[in-house]
């Protein structure tokens, strides 16, 4: 049965409006590339619109995709393309839900584009009269198509919702560690193989390479889809790649695989030890997700702010409390990587990780927010005793160095940006608040703070 939407959108495309959707359509046809890029610059100030959109691929590819859309939707059909243009929708609210992008992000986009388009009509040298229809049906092609957008997005995120719990509850933590751990001897049996092979010539003739070996099949496929951790997997995919590229491609005989020499089979013996490696950190991982821990700094997971938040909010409704937000960031990280090595990297984000942890009291919540960010929820807060935390902490941090895995000491400083929850119950907006005061520590030289009340 087809929506009320999908009836307007009929009539307006098939009925007495198409042909004011033809002139509408070559009317505004010059100005959508540019109010496409007006779109993605002011949706690119929103944090959470950045989180979706802050790559150059993804930019360059919704580009195309939004301009396309815009044409389409502002151009007439007959009753088959009326139809795609339907299904069309409907698969782009699948697709929304599919990556979870917040709806009221897909809303705010459309208002930049309907401001646009209306303001450049209501400049244009059109009569009045037809300006207004021409107005109205702006907001009707766009309001209906997102409609139907937004109900198959809906429908759609209900039921991925509902597989992910259950893919979840299906994978407790600790049984993602014994998949990892099958992995782990799948891979044995092969290299098993492979030795035997080298040595003896009694292993059999037809050793899969390791990228179409059980090991490898069970990587490609199924891992992504049940364990999380993506960054172990790709580095797994990159040694497997190694390891066949050693190998080579046909060389799966024993009289070939004799003929490997063996500054090669020493490498192939130290790939197959990293992909080990890689597997043991999977299962530490999966078991520190049980307590809800980042693994390296052991703060809480960014996902848990949601409902650490929820929480806070209920508390500070229910008691006329507020609670604050400290985000902090580590000073010119990047600079520790390049010249002391990602590995004195982690060194000092553990250590630094422990002095934020020392300064939290036990109601306190400490999140990794991002890569060197951390994100401080403190319950029953205020505007002064959050100027006095971020100066302890910033403090803690400056004045004792960090020691590095050489032994070597450096001095590391940290900006800071807080502000007080307002009361809305949009938590977002205070979250923003402490975001744009990180950045105004930043610019006013770093390794100092600013709290927004
Ligand atoms: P700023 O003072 O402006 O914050 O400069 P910055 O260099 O700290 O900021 P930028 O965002 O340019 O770089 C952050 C760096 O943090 C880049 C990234 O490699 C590093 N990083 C993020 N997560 C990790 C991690 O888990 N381990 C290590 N070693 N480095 C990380
Ligand atoms: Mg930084
Ligand atoms: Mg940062």
């Amino acid at each position: 049965m087809s929506s009320r939407d999908e009836e307007r959108l009929k009539g307006i495309y098939l009925d007495h409006d198409s042909l004011q959707v033809d002139s509408l359509g070559k009317i505004i046809v010059g100005i959508i590339e540019p109010t496409v890029t007006l779109f993605y610059h002011e949706l690119l100030q929103d944090q959470d619109a950045r989180y979706f959109l802050d790559s150059d691929i993804v930019r360059e590819r919704l580009h195309a995709s939004l301009v396309a859309w815009l044409k389409l939707i502002f151009s007439p059909k007959s009753e088959k393309s009326f139809k795609k243009l339907v299904a069309f929708q409907k698969s782009i609210g699948n697709v929304h839900a599919r990556i979870n992008i917040p709806m009221h992000l897909v809303v705010e986009g459309m208002r930049i584009i309907r401001r646009e388009i209306v303001s450049f009509l209501a400049t244009s040298s059109i009569p009045r009269e037809e300006l207004v229809k021409l107005v109205i049906l702006v907001g009707e092609i766009l309001d209906h198509n997102l409609s139907l957008i937004n109900e198959s997005y809906v429908r759609n995120l209900a039921s991925y919702e509902r597989n992910t719990h259950a893919l979840r509850l299906q994978l407790s933590p600790s049984a993602q560690a014994l998949e990892s751990e099958r992995l782990r001897s799948s891979l044995r049996a092969w290299s098993t193989q492979l030795w035997k092979t080298l040595a003896h010539g009694d292993g059999e003739n037809d050793l899969p390479s390791l990228g179409r070996s059980e090991f490898g099949l069970w990587i490609f496929h199924k891992i992504p889809l049940t364990l999380p951790n993506l960054t172990q997997i790709e580095d797994i995919h990159h040694h497997i790649q190694a390891i066949d590229c050693l190998l080579g491609r046909d060389i799966n005989t024993f009289s070939q695989l004799q003929q490997l020499d063996p500054e090669k089979i020493r490498i192939i013996e130290e790939e197959i030890r990293s992909i080990d490696l890689k597997l043991d950190m999977m299962i530490e991982e999966s078991l520190e997700q049980e307590s809800g821990r980042d693994p390296l700094t052991k703060v809480y997971n960014r996902r848990f702010l949601d409902s650490v938040v929820k929480h806070e909010l209920e508390v500070s409704m229910r008691h006329e409390i507020r609670f604050g937000f400290l985000l902090c960031d580590i000073d010119h990280f990047k600079k520790v990587n390049d010249t002391h090595g990602h590995d004195a990297g982690d060194a000092i984000l553990q250590q630094f990780a422990r002095r934020m942890l020392d300064c939290a009291r036990v109601n306190d919540y400490v999140f990794r927010f991002g890569g060197e960010e951390f994100l401080f929820l403190y319950g029953d807060m205020t505007f002064k005793r959050l100027q006095y935390l971020a100066e302890k902490m910033r403090l803690a941090i400056v004045e004792k160095p960090f020691v590095l895995p050489s032994g070597d000491e450096i001095v590391v400083t940290a900006s800071f940006g807080g502000a007080i929850h307002d009361g809305h119950p949009n938590f977002q907006k205070s979250l923003k608040q402490a975001d744009e005061a990180l950045y105004e520590a930043k610019q006013s030289g770093r390794n100092c703070w600013v709290i927004r009340t």
